[in-house]
């Protein structure tokens, strides 16, 4: 899928809405639209790249930096006794958007555990 098609590109272009906790010059983070917990955020790079075997070298930091920032948002969000972070990748991940992100969910758990 095409930059310009991609759902997660036009919510970092602002075309489409979303409910964000978090962004800076190379980060989105919003709320995912049918959360899978009380708290489910959706950490997104503005790059475009579809999945993490896509990352590259020059992708560390970044990829750093939002596994970093994940507690805090966790925390800020009211996940104050803990969170997953998870990212699908592929179609046997079950990926559904093909923009890199990581889901960050947390919350009493209503979830099954992995
Ligand atoms: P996955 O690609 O399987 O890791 O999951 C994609 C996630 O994006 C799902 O949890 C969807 O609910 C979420 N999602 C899809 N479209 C939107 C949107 N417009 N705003 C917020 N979350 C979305
Ligand atoms: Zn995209």
């Amino acid at each position: 899928m095409s930059d310009a098609d991609c759902i997660f590109c036009r919510i970092v272009r602002g075309e489409l809405p979303s409910k964000k906790a978090y962004e800076d010059d190379e980060l989105i983070v919003f709320h995912d639209i049918n959360p899978a917990a009380p708290v489910h955020l959706l950490m997104v790079p503005k790059e475009h790249f579809a999945t993490l075997a896509d990352a590259r070298a020059e992708h560390e930091r970044l990829l750093g930096k939002m596994l970093l920032l994940a507690p805090r948002l966790a925390r800020e969000q009211g996940a104050t006794n803990g969170f997953r972070v998870v990212a699908n990748n592929g179609p046997d991940g079950g990926q559904e958007v093909y923009h890199l992100h990581l889901h960050v969910l947390g919350g009493p758990r209503p979830w099954k555990r992995l």
